[in-house]
């Protein structure tokens, strides 16, 4: 099988499962307990949060709290800042924002939605004219998961936060970490990543804060992390993420060179016009999204499992609607939307890999045509 569905997840590295395994057997102590045994677990699982918080912050400037995934991440920061008047995001995020978005009005605060451009990004003016002194949280997101779209977060805190100096910036950086470089600026509040698409596992996350920030618990217990996160902490999950992300950093340039050229390679050897693109050249390497318009890409998607191909069709969470929210608001009409698919890559992505997907697609594509007419 030729797995071109990274972005919904990746599988996870096995040297960093060996190199995690003592969690599971004679390191298994819990990091709470105030023996040896649990002292040791509770030091490695400290390295692990300033390893994996030096990758892209100074850890004199920045926390890290683990999490049970990007989801929890991107709910505490929302649910943690926005109290009060007004909250603003864009129409690009995933569902995990969105979805907390639209609960804020439950809670009394007015969320605001600015739109996308026609790649997924965020329209900076519209986002910023929607920032007013009443503004208590601003989210947008890295890497947009569907297109691949890159927003310069920095660049947007720095606007943000000369309108409204109270304003909290957060963002989503799922499909940005380990993936494309990162450097968190002071203006960033809070930044969330997921192990999973990383070749760590599904169910370890973090939250990556300022320090000083006034953050509130999500979940109140124990007081695990700071008080922040209860919960005994998922020692081995913490631990393979801690090892997948040391393989990613170490190579994060050079892998984001060759799958750009991979990107670019899918797109010249599929026909057209039989596909369309709709991911921008200056994306993420990690993703390309296309149309085979007016044809079925849930249909296309189970043909192409058959024939060797797994790929996405857009977000794997918006699995359940007919079209994409987030390619809907980019502003694509129906038989563009209905065709959308989604290839995403990985280091282990080999070219052999794209030449046989491109092929598969084609393929597919044309005989969908043939049988539709
Ligand atoms: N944010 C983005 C941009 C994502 O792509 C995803 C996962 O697809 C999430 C959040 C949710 O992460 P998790 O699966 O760890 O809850």
């Amino acid at each position: 099988m030729i797995y071109l569905d990274n972005a919904a997840t990746t599988c996870p590295n096995a040297r960093a499962g060996l190199r995690a395994a003592s969690f599971l057997t004679e390191n298994f102590y819990n990091p709470s307990a105030r023996y040896h045994g649990g002292v040791c677990v509770a030091r490695e699982t400290d390295a692990a949060r300033n390893e994996l918080l030096g990758f892209v912050a100074d850890p004199e400037k920045f926390d890290l709290i683990f999490t049970s995934c990007g989801t929890e991440s991107d709910n505490q920061a929302v649910f943690s800042c926005a109290k009060r008047g007004n909250a603003v995001t864009d129409a690009g995020e995933h569902a995990a924002i969105r979805s907390a978005f639209s609960e804020l009005k439950n809670r009394g605060v007015e969320p605001r939605i600015a739109p996308v451009n026609s790649d997924g990004s965020v329209n900076t003016e519209a986002l910023l004219h929607l920032v007013d002194e009443k503004t208590s949280f601003v989210s947008v997101m890295h890497v947009n998961n569907e297109t691949g779209a890159v927003n310069d977060i920095r660049t947007l805190a720095r606007l943000v936060k000369a309108k409204n100096p109270r304003a909290v910036f957060h963002s989503d950086g799922v499909q940005a970490y380990g993936r494309i470089p990162v450097r968190l600026t002071e203006e960033i509040d809070l930044y969330s990543v997921s192990a999973h698409k990383i070749g760590a596992l599904k169910g370890t996350g973090a939250l990556m804060k300022r320090k000083k920030f006034p953050l509130s618990p999500f979940l109140y217990g124990g007081g695990q992390e700071g008080n922040l996160r209860s919960g005994t902490e998922n020692t081995y999950g913490i631990a393979y993420f801690r090892y997948a992300a040391e393989e990613k950093f170490a190579s994060l340039s050079a892998d984001g060179a060759r799958l750009s050229g991979y990107r670019e390679m899918l797109w010249e050897l599929l026909e057209k016009p039989l596909f369309a693109r709709l991911s921008p050249e200056n994306g993420s390497p990690y993703i390309l999204t296309v149309s085979a318009v007016g044809l079925r890409g849930e249909v296309l998607q189970r043909k192409l499992w058959d024939a060797g191909l797994a790929i996405g069709t857009g977000s794997a969470c918006n699995s359940k609607k007919p079209h994409s929210p987030v390619l809907e608001a980019c502003g694509w009409d129906g038989k563009t939307l209905d065709g959308a698919l989604r290839a995403s890559f990985s280091p282990e992505t080999t070219e052999e890999e794209i030449v046989r997907a491109a092929e598969l697609m084609n393929a597919a594509v044309r005989e969908m045509k043939e049988v539709t007419g």
